[in-house]
């Protein structure tokens, strides 16, 4: 069964930093694909912008060759390229300077849709706010859309948001969190909140603890200068691992309505308890057998203390969680790519069954990457005429076989939020509130490490992070699940 397409509006979509790294390989190979499923149509125009000065001409063939280098041959075709191609322009134009404006003004149609890409460093998000009113472009119906990082810390995302409050209300904001795209993710929200069967038990009085790793084999080699600077607590824990937190931990909404998800996530992270030290682990990796290959050789700062995988435990202080803990891990250089969500339910109270040999707890386990879908371990009767003995299955819900969908057809995470902008649909968006909400719970974190001047422990390439991280399972009687694809 193909997904449902469903045309958006005409529009305008400015990319500002349209020659760089995140549009080439991700949000210009994902326009591709939107409008070769017909969601983007003829009506649909994207501009990109960045100071270097290329013809049009120009800019289609790095257009072309994002394409053809960041989607799977089997799903583009000629036809459809050269023809998205006629949809492209482009306007060299400098956030810091009067150059471009008028031409990118005089570019913009009338009654479309007018979205605007922030793809450049967040120190020009200023800027480009401030220009696209002074020259009368971006009027109270425009949005626009701000990439990671949102700030390094509580003081600098508030004076971001202040920034952008300047020239556009809350409603015109669209912060980018790509994992809130990922299917799966909005999947989790169905099942818990269109069932019946899910939600009497999702609470302390059944839930024994969750886990939700992000665990990547990608070192940061190429960007180490960048890292060295954020590290897992700020690139990963503070955004992509709080959000998934906050979907797991919230309350139903009254609607599926962006500002009443959006409260809801607010109020876990409100909820939160600050973390104690002695509930973290952070950890660097270290060369395994291969030199030059360490966290310190990549981010080329042989003293640093930048974390490159963190474990914590943290606790939401409300009826619904207290006593549940939440064990996040994020890290890189593990020994596989694998982002999960664990929601281990509690024993029965009593046991009818003479054989527990074979007994497990019961455990949800919604992946996102790679092979995103959800699994459910129950306990049946082993098969055969062995008497009645126990074992645990997986019942397999992911959606892609269930419903016959073929995941080559399922919009990838940036598709569907750039198309989630143009239909102007903030639910999968993080607000201003909710960014600076998780900047103060992970400030004193970060600033009790830096205080005590805290190193992180060595663990070795291709591991699964660091003994420590075992242990903080370990003492609460419970084990992290292995970290496979
Ligand atoms: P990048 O490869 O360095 O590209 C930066 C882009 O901005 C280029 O097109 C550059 O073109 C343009 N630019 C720089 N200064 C400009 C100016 N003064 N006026 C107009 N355009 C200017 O960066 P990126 O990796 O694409 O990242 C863009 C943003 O996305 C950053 O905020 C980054 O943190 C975020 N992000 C990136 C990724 C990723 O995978 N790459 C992932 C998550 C978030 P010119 O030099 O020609 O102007």
């Amino acid at each position: 069964m193909a997904p449902r397409v469903i045309p958006v509006d005409p529009f305008d979509l400015v990319i500002f930093g349209g020659t760089g790294d995140l549009a080439r390989r991700k949000i210009l190979p994902g326009l591709y694909r939107r409008f070769q499923a017909g969601q983007m149509t003829d009506a649909g125009r994207i501009i990109g912008a960045a100071r270097a000065d290329l013809t049009e001409e120009s800019f289609r063939a790095f257009v072309r060759e994002a394409v053809e280098e960041f989607t799977p041959a089997a799903r583009r075709d000629e036809a459809s390229l050269a023809e998205f191609l006629k949809h492209i322009r482009y306007v060299a134009i400098d956030a810091k300077g009067e150059g471009g404006w008028p031409q990118l003004k005089a570019l913009m149609r009338a009654d479309v849709v007018r979205a605007f890409y922030f793809s450049v460093a967040p120190a020009l998000f200023g800027d480009l706010a401030e220009r696209l009113h002074a020259h009368a472009i971006a009027d109270a119906q425009s949005r626009i859309v701000v990439e990671k990082p949102f700030g390094r810390d509580l003081e600098t995302a508030r004076a971001l948001n202040a920034v952008l409050a300047q020239h556009f209300d809350e409603h015109q904001i669209y912060r980018i969190d790509h994992y809130l795209g990922k299917e799966t993710v909005q999947n989790l929200m169905a099942v818990r909140f269109a069932n019946i069967l899910f939600e009497p038990l999702w609470k302390a009085e059944y839930i024994d603890h969750v886990q939700i790793t992000v665990a990547e084999t990608v070192d940061v080699s190429g960007r180490g200068a960048y890292y060295d600077k954020s590290g897992a607590m700020r690139d990963m824990v503070q955004n992509h691992l709080m959000q998934l937190l906050c979907l797991i931990a919230m309350e139903p909404p009254y609607h599926f309505d962006p500002d009443a998800v959006r409260d809801e996530k607010l109020k876990v992270i409100r909820a939160l308890d600050p973390v104690a030290p002695e509930d973290i682990v952070r950890g660097q990796y270290r060369a395994n057998g291969k030199a030059g290959d360490s966290y310190a050789d990549h981010a080329e700062n042989p003293e640093s203390r930048t974390e490159s995988y963190i474990a914590l435990k943290a606790h939401i202080s409300n009826w619904r969680w207290k006593g549940t803990p939440f064990y996040l891990r994020t890290g890189k250089k593990l020994r596989a790519r694998s982002s999960e969500i664990a929601i281990t339910f509690k024993e029965p109270p009593h046991s009818i069954f003479d054989d527990e040999r074979g007994w497990r707890e019961n455990v949800l386990v919604i992946r996102l990457q790679p092979n995103e879908g959800m699994n459910l371990m129950v306990m049946i009767k082993e098969p055969g005429p062995g008497g009645m003995r126990l074992m645990q299955v997986p019942l397999d819900m992911s959606f892609a076989e269930t419903v016959g969908a073929d995941l080559d057809d399922v919009p990838d995470a940036y598709e569907r939020l750039i198309m989630d902008v143009i239909r102007g649909n903030q639910t999968l968006f993080m607000r201003g509130d909710e960014v600076e909400a998780a900047w103060a719970w992970a400030d004193p974190i970060i600033q009790g490490w830096e205080t005590r001047g805290d190193r992180p422990q060595l663990y070795d390439a291709g591991s699964s992070g660091p003994e420590d991280a075992l242990m903080l399972m370990h003492r609460d009687g419970r084990r992290w699940r292995d970290i496979r694809e």
